[in-house]
Formats: C-alpha cells, sequence, structure tokens
C-alpha cells in the first residue's frame, strides 16, 4: 500500500495576493487604511522582551476580559482565537459534526467549503437572490449547522437583524455561526440575539475595523455552553496559540474605542463617497454595509479592468467563479488611495473604443 493513499488531501483556500511594492494601492484583502490605536504602538515600544521567555496565559485572560466589558457579556462568554480564521476553523470542527450537511449561501467567504472539505463535513449551498440577500426559507430545509458572514462578503449586503432571527428560530436544534469580520462599518451586530439564543455564535475580528491584521486576533462570543465546548476543543489541539504581544496589544486596541469609532467612521463616510464616484463612472453594485465595494462596469469586462489596475500596481480583487466573474471587490481605502484609484478609472474608461 502506498501511503499516498493514507493522506488527507484538501485544495486549500486562495488568500488575496499580498505584494510588498513601495507606491502600490492594496485594496485586494480588506484591510484598514488607518494604522491600530495609538496606544498599540507606545505599548509595542514599550514591551519587555525578557516576558516572551515564558508561554503565554493560554486562556488570553486580559484579552477575554477586555472584550466581555466592551461587548456587556460575561468573560466566560469570550473566545479569542489567531484571526478569525482559527475561531471559524475550530467552530466548523467542534460544532458541525452531525452528518447532516450544513448550509451556507453559494455567494459568500470562500474559505467555509475549504473547512467543511478539510474536516469531512457535508455541505450544500443555498443561492443568494438577485439583489445578493439570503433567502431565509432556503434554511428551513434539514441541516447539521447553519454560517453566513453579515454583512456578506464578497458582495457587502447587510441583511437585517429580523432575517437573522428567522434563521435561528427555525434552527434550534444545530448551531447557528453568524460571521461578523465586517460589522462595524455600518451593520447591527446579532449579539444582543444571544440573549434569547443559546446556540448562536457571533464571530468578529480585529483584522479589519480594528487594523491588527498582521497580529492576528479574532473572537467569538456565544452562550456560556457553547464557548465552553469551543474551549475543550482548542485546548485537545494546540493550548499556546495566541502569542504574547498579540494579547497585550489586543487589550489596548479594544480600550480605545474613541479612535476605533473615528477610524471606521471615516472608512464608511469615504465608501459612501466613492459609491457615488463608482455609479458615475458606469460601475453598479450592491449596497455595501463593509468596507469594500462590489463592482461590476457596465460594458468593460471585470478581468480587464482587473489587469489594468495591477499593472497600475493598484491591487483590487477578482474571482473566476460562478456569478461573480465579471465582479471586482474593491476595498476601502484612504481618500486619497480611493481618488487614485478614482482618477486612473476616469482615465482608462475614457480611453477604451
Ligand atoms: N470572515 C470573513 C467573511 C472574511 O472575509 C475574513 C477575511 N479574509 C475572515 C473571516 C478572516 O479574517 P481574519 O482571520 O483576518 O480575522
Amino acid at each position: 500500500m502506498s501511503w499516498e493513499e493514507n493522506v488527507r488531501r484538501v485544495v486549500p483556500y486562495v488568500a488575496g495576493e499580498q505584494p510588498h511594492k513601495e507606491h502600490m494601492i492594496k485594496l485586494n484583502t480588506n484591510e484598514c487604511p488607518y494604522p491600530p490605536a495609538p496606544g498599540v504602538a507606545r505599548l509595542a515600544r514599550q514591551m519587555d522582551c525578557n516576558a516572551l521567555r515564558l508561554y503565554p496565559d493560554a486562556d488570553t485572560t486580559p484579552l477575554v476580559e477586555a472584550l466581555a466589558e466592551r461587548y456587556g457579556v460575561n468573560r466566560e462568554q469570550v473566545f479569542v482565537g489567531v484571526g478569525s480564521d482559527d475561531v471559524l476553523s475550530l467552530a466548523f470542527l467542534t460544532f458541525f459534526n452531525s452528518g447532516r450537511p450544513i448550509l451556507f449561501p453559494d455567494v459568500t467567504y470562500s474559505f467555509y467549503d475549504v473547512w467543511a472539505n478539510l474536516y469531512r463535513i457535508p455541505y450544500r449551498t443555498c443561492a443568494l437572490d438577485e439583489e445578493w440577500h439570503i433567502q431565509p426559507e432556503d434554511y428551513r430545509q434539514e441541516n447539521g449547522g447553519i454560517i453566513f458572514p453579515n454583512p456578506n462578503a464578497p458582495t457587502g449586503v447587510l441583511e437585517r437583524l429580523e432575517t437573522v432571527e428567522e434563521i435561528l428560530r427555525a434552527n434550534p436544534d444545530v448551531v447557528v455561526i453568524v460571521d461578523e469580520a465586517y460589522i462595524d462599518f455600518g451593520g447591527v451586530s446579532a449579539l444582543p440575539l444571544l440573549e434569547t439564543y443559546e446556540n448562536l455564535l457571533v464571530v468578529q475580528t480585529f483584522s479589519k475595523s480594528r487594523a491588527m491584521a498582521g497580529l492576528r486576533i479574532g473572537f467569538c462570543i456565544g452562550s456560556e455552553k457553547l464557548i465552553g465546548c469551543l474551549k475543550d476543543v482548542k485546548f485537545s489541539f494546540n493550548s499556546y496559540t495566541m502569542n504574547l504581544p498579540a494579547q497585550v496589544l489586543g487589550v489596548e486596541a479594544v480600550r480605545d474605542d474613541a479612535y476605533f469609532r473615528e477610524t471606521t467612521g471615516r472608512i464608511a463616510a469615504t465608501r459612501e463617497r466613492v459609491k457615488g464616484e463608482m455609479r458615475e463612472l458606469g460601475f453598479s453594485f450592491p449596497d455595501s454595509q463593509a468596507n469594500f465595494l462590489f463592482v461590476t462596469h457596465r460594458t468593460v469586462p471585470a478581468l480587464s479592468i482587473f489587469q489594468a489596475l495591477r499593472e497600475a500596481d493598484i491591487y483590487v480583487r477578482h474571482w473566476d467563479k460562478p456569478r461573480i466573474s465579471n465582479f471586482l471587490r474593491v476595498t476601502i481605502g484612504t481618500d486619497e488611495q480611493m481618488d487614485r484609484l478614482l482618477a486612473f478609472l476616469r482615465e482608462y474608461l475614457g480611453n477604451r473604443p
């Protein structure tokens, strides 16, 4: 027998490219264009490197406490991981274990089917409607769990809390995960529904609205029971995942709420302005409440625009996938970055025969 027959074969997730060019405009992986809260840099400079001799706190206690206080829950309801990808991956492993198919939208975060395949979880996708909205009745079929981002990625479309609750009400026997990676740019979080639904898990990240994609911090909030199950699996897998600097700097980011509101507000304002200008250039898009727009042009193919932008060192995201191959996902950067993008597009689209 060949050892190769026993290998767990998977098709990995493909992340957006991470170029490092001096004058590039990077609008392809939904990072924050502003620096983390000022206290983060201050603390980083003061860090006592002698502390790195020791293992970090496996429970990430100070960060869990800061998040519990910020979101008005108790600390047994909070779980922290190495980016929300880590939290989501562990949640798939922990909660989607029935043998019945889990459900998620046909157009959504492209890591979900990768984790499902990795863990051998059967899944079924439910088609978004013409306006890219979830059709809640699709989530009434038998299933082994449900996950969707809100706002969705890559569309940016926000579902109303009533829709989230309708799905929860119809599914009391499975875990429902709401991936709120982009909730801080204008969405309404499902967190208040935790009081009613023990099977709800809300996942968020520091990578977008807290400008810390490089530090890798994600977290989720749920009932104590749900969080307890997640911890059991985490501590059966790898205890010391979150490094000490991330734990220390993460607390500072959570505490500076004024800066958080200022930067997320600024990004939302830029997004609203760019919506108008993109429309004038012949683009259309669903009404995003995230820190990106999902755009398609009236006449010019998305791939041509993608390639032209790339040659100009402006990076956006394109997927060669059903339903979305004529769309580009454009992260909202600073006003200046967006002006450079718009100027390029104006010229490029204007010069086409
Ligand atoms: N969920 C969604 C919907 C995302 O788009 C992303 C970013 N790729 C993530 C989760 C994961 O982000 P992170 O691991 O940086 O927290």
